[in-house]
């Protein structure tokens, strides 16, 4: 597996690969790989010739110093794990390489970033659609594949290069989850025991929906489940949210197809969730 480290390195590998007539098969990561990860590059492997994984910990879509500075960083056990799948390439850039110049995007997301996660991390997603912008010009993926653990990103993502033409397929993979429930995440590792035996009450909230939604409805559903959370006194509910998968407009009755996603503190770390619950 080569490592890159420059964007010029990452512009050429992706130039000759392309050149040769073969695909490119590209995974965004921040690193602290785990199985989910590990099925991204998997998809990749199994669609395209050649499979570019980056590790980059973005800092434009850190809302909080204090969760960019706790950000896990396991370069060595990120690169063997890489090697294990047979990834070819991983691109582990600095972060002047990624942004030479302080350019700000100032993408217009049509109010999907109006909702959930928008307003409580504000500038989050235009630092996801600045580093992949940015990422997808350096890699000249032909497939990028993403996680539905990250819903409202791979959606505004998918509208992104909708929108601006780029020659990229998106692909949203199935999340990971732990045996208990808990959807693997890079953040797990913050929780102390206590909170992590606690955490996946948050999947079982979820599928709580999922099973109710029939019967009850959605508005009641939902209630019942945020009933059910405010009395954990270790979690602070942030977010829990019944929307359309597409348009992320919050769902009624009616609605065909809904998307539970949740935000919740556990401790001093913030996990996100969602599933389709209709
Ligand atoms: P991250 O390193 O957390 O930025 O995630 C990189 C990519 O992996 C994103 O597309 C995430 O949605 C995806 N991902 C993270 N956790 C999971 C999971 N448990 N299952 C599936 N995909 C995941």
């Amino acid at each position: 597996m080569q490592i890159l480290t420059t964007a010029s390195q990452m512009h050429a590998y992706a130039k000759r690969v392309r050149s040769s007539g073969r695909t490119i098969g590209f995974v965004p990561t921040m690193g602290a790989l785990h199985e989910g990860h590990a099925t991204l590059v998997k998809a990749a492997k199994n669609r395209c010739d050649v499979v570019v994984v980056s590790v980059f910990v973005n800092p434009t879509q850190f809302n909080q110093t204090d969760d960019l500075e706790k950000y896990p960083r396991t370069f060595e056990a990120d690169r063997s794990m890489l090697i294990d799948i047979g990834a070819n390439a991983m691109f582990f850039p600095s972060v002047d390489e990624v942004y030479p110049k302080d350019v700000r995007t100032n993408f217009n997301m049509d109010g999907l970033d109006q909702t959930m996660e928008g307003p409580n991390r504000p500038g989050h997603f235009n630092g996801v659609v600045q580093v992949v912008m940015r990422l997808f010009d350096l890699t000249q993926p032909t497939v990028a594949f993403f996680g539905e653990k990250d819903f409202q990103q791979l959606t505004i993502i998918k509208y992104m290069t909708n929108k601006l033409g780029y020659p990229v397929s998106i692909v949203g993979c199935p999340t990971v989850r732990e045996n208990d429930g808990l959807a693997m995440s890079s953040r797990n590792v913050r929780l102390t025991p206590n909170e992590r035996r606690i955490a996946p009450v948050i999947y079982e909230t979820l599928t709580s929906i999922k099973t109710q939604i029939a019967t009850l409805g959605p508005a009641e559903s939902r209630k019942n489940a945020i009933n059910k959370l405010i009395d954990i006194p270790e979690l602070k509910l942030e977010y829990l949210e019944l929307v359309d998968p597409v348009t992320l407009e919050t769902s009624n009755e009616d609605s065909e197809s809904i998307q539970a996603c949740i935000a919740v503190w556990v401790g001093d770390v913030r996990l996100i969730d969602n599933m389709r619950v209709k």
